[in-house]
């Protein structure tokens, strides 16, 4: 019998109201699930100006509220609203911090240089928010730098409180490559203790690091899925995290992030031309022809389409696909369309692509949702060269539309797909291992070879591929246990004190 948990969950962003990416899709689809199994949970996030808050009501629920900093108080108001999820959200309200375009950076993409301060208040502002409305958390679960003093605040500065001090923390890494990492002059408004400015906590090269304190302070941490959990804690991981994760032992884990099956699953997709499911894939020839009809492609049903979305940065490895594609259309039969934005060079790159190859190609140089849609059920293959991969959404998204991914074996992405077996005809897709343009070449290759040579073994992957499961269901069952986990690590910690 599961526990009903009172849970705060702190976040710089949470979707639908405010997201930048997966971190938000997490916090906006989580507490739905926890919502669902009886417990009471509440998100909190900043106010910022780009919140998307019309068709909400939004109520003032604390004015004025005053924040403890390292050098005196911080005014400011909270408010609430309740998402379409029936999930409670409270705001905070600091027009200095919160009232400018964007979460992180302006417009000319530079880091906030108050960074800092904004998260580090932010994140005591919702712990003080607890003790406004008397909401007693059993778990206080924090997410990614942003709110990663939240663990440190509780055990430094709550310890004592009525209201927080029985709470336990979890901490959660959504990108490890964000670390929070500022200039020491920061650290006296964080309110952390001078004597906690030491490299096994908040210490790194006289500057703060929000997430190494964190991990030192939380009772559990964890990421997106194991294989991620084991890169970003081996030795030489190129993050520097691993001495601070192993320290954690057992109480750092990996967790799949799951995927919203309302939205993406072929029998119920509300955009694509026409559904289907894997006992009848008939409605997948049909998007097939309507992707080659949109991207002007030849009409053709035999040869293999081959799609990728995503942005364009050095962790999605488009550098290495750039670098093999023109190859692989002169030497393969297959087409290949591309949806995605970000890095110029790239984008002139693919979005020069269709027209170079007029027929075979077809390329979307923005963000298209509807057409992320089309894609992953149109498509034969789904290609996802990744140098690194905390967990994924699209592999998961195309497993279960029968689009074979092509992934590099790293993080999420190893975790998810299962390696094709040419004498038994198992596994959901095709993996390669070293971050090189060869490897992805020759496994696309294979792939292409599997769909002409091998049409009953296609058909095994595509079944199987379907079936996989992973849904938040799962997913939220697995952190109810971190939560068991943390709630005894922290009242083991407090026995120290006795
Ligand atoms: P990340 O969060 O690192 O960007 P994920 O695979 O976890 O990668 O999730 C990416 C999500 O964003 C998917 O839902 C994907 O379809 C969507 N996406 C990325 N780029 C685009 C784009 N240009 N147009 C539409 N959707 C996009």
């Amino acid at each position: 019998m599961e526990q009903q948990r009172k849970i705060l969950m702190i976040s710089s962003e949470m979707a639908p109201l405010i997201k930048t990416g997966g971190l938000g899709d997490v916090v906006g689809a989580l507490p739905a699930e926890f919502i669902r199994r009886g417990c009471d949970v509440r998100v909190v996030i900043p106010k910022y100006s780009d919140c998307r808050l019309n068709g909400y009501h939004v109520e003032k629920v604390v004015e004025p509220m005053g924040v403890g900093m390292g050098n005196g108080q911080e005014w400011c108001s909270a408010f609430k609203v309740v998402t379409e999820t029936a999930i409670p959200v409270y705001l905070v309200e600091h027009h200095r911090f919160f009232s400018r375009p964007g979460l992180y950076h302006d417009s000319g993409m530079n880091d906030y240089p108050d960074n800092p301060r904004r998260f580090g208040f932010f994140t005591r502002a919702a712990l003080q928010l607890c003790r406004d409305l008397n909401f007693r958390p059993d778990v206080v679960h924090a997410h990614d730098w942003q709110t990663a003093l939240a663990p440190a605040y509780l055990k430094l500065w709550d310890w004592n409180s009525p209201v927080l001090g029985q709470a336990a923390s979890v901490l959660t890494i959504h990108n490890a490559a964000y670390q929070g990492i500022y200039p020491g002059v920061h650290y006296n408004y964080l309110g952390l203790g001078w004597r906690n400015f030491v490299p096994d906590k908040f210490e790194t090269y006289d500057h703060v690091h929000f997430l190494k304190g964190g991990i030192y302070y939380a009772d559990v941490v964890n990421t997106v899925s194991p294989g991620y959990a084991r890169e970003i804690s081996a030795p030489y991981s190129p993050y520097g995290l691993a001495p601070p994760l192993s320290n954690k032992g057992v109480d750092f884990l990996g967790i799949l992030n799951g995927v919203d099956y309302d939205q993406w699953s072929p029998e119920k997709d509300g955009v694509i031309p026409e559904r289907y499911s894997s006992d009848d894939l008939r409605g997948k020839k049909a998007c097939k022809r309507a992707l080659q009809k949109h991207f002007h492609l030849e009409e053709r049903d035999e040869v293999p389409l081959v799609g990728s979305i995503g942005r364009f940065v050095h962790q999605k490895g488009y550098h290495l696909l750039a670098g093999i594609i023109d190859a692989a259309l002169e030497n393969m039969d297959f087409q290949f369309v591309i949806l995605g934005t970000g890095d110029n060079t790239l984008e002139r790159f693919f979005g020069g692509l269709s027209a170079r190859r007029p027929g075979r190609v077809g390329s979307h140089i923005g963000f298209s949702n509807d057409l992320a849609h089309i894609i992953e059920a149109g498509c034969d293959f789904f290609l996802m060269p990744s140098m690194y991969e905390p967990c994924g959404l699209n592999q998961m998204y195309s497993l279960r539309y029968g689009t074979l991914p092509i992934v590099r074996a790293t993080g999420g992405l190893d975790d998810t797909v299962v390696n094709y077996d040419e004498n038994t005809g198992g596994g959901t897709g095709f993996k390669y291992y070293d971050a090189v343009p060869d490897a992805l070449y020759h496994t696309l290759e294979w792939a292409l070879r599997t769909y002409y040579e091998r049409p009953g073994h296609m058909n095994q992957l595509i079944a199987r591929a379907m079936a996989q499961d992973f849904s938040w269901e799962k997913s939220a069952g697995e952190y109810l246990k971190v939560y068991d986990r943390a709630i005894e690590n922290k009242k083991r910690y407090d026995t120290l004190f006795l």
